[in-house]
């Protein structure tokens, strides 16, 4: 079952509200239907603007975050976009409709999994997910036109920063994992970096290493 036009309504509603104005973003995110990516017990909240828990211990972000992060990364149709921590898969289903390619990479094998299938039914063939640690990014990819990090850092690490294009953007929420976190966004010039503020978050941690699932 998909889902009714009055849950599609209640989130582009909560969407817009909390500053996704985007047409692109919005249209993306009334396309991809959240309940594909929300088992069991929770799946009657997931057209709720809420964060929601998926299986490994993880979360699904908050749709309005998921808007927020989006938007914010300018992303175009000619964009290579790196996405670090795949989770249910929402966030890379989002992106793929408005890339040309997404990488995106996880380091729980049942989350991979599970993201994969969904992929598969909604037909998302420009998604590549890689198990592994991907606090290292994609080394063999680089460079990425956008990188989105959906757990959070104390920093941005190093090697995301080396592997984004000279003009690409980078969102992220940096901060302590049990605390308030600040999700940002980074500019490479060709001087360097440019950082700037947007909203406070709260992320799971980034871990290193594979997951035991
Ligand atoms: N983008 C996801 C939300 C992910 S929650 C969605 O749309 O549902 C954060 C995810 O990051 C978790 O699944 C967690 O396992 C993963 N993660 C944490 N550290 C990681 C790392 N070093 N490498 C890859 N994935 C990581």
């Amino acid at each position: 079952m998909s889902w009714t036009a009055e849950q599609k309504m209640r989130l582009l509603f909560a969407l817009r509200s909390k500053g996704v104005t985007d047409k692109r973003v919005l249209t993306a995110m009334e396309t991809i239907d959240r309940g594909l990516f929300v088992q069991g017990l929770f799946s009657d909240r997931a057209y709720d603007d809420t964060p929601l828990p998926i299986a490994c211990g993880q979360t699904i972000s908050q749709p309005s975050i998921v808007g927020l992060m989006t938007q914010a990364l300018e992303v175009t149709p000619r964009d290579k976009v790196l996405e670090l921590g795949t989770g249910s898969g929402y966030q890379a289903a989002i992106l793929s409709l408005l890339a040309r390619r997404v990488y995106t990479v996880e380091r729980f094998k049942r989350l991979i999994d599970q993201a994969e299938a969904v992929f598969e039914t909604l037909d998302l063939t420009n998604i590549i997910t890689f198990l592994a640690d991907g606090s290292h990014g994609l080394p063999d990819h680089a460079p990425f036109d956008k990188i989105i990090v959906t757990a959070a850092a104390e920093d941005p690490p190093g090697p995301l920063l080396a592997q984004l294009r000279i003009g690409g953007i980078m969102v992220l929420p940096v901060g302590q994992s049990d605390a308030v976190q600040t999700l940002i966004r980074v500019r490479r010039t060709e001087d360097g970096y440019e950082y700037d503020e947007l909203c406070p978050v709260r992320f799971v941690p980034l871990l290193e290493g594979l997951g035991r699932e």
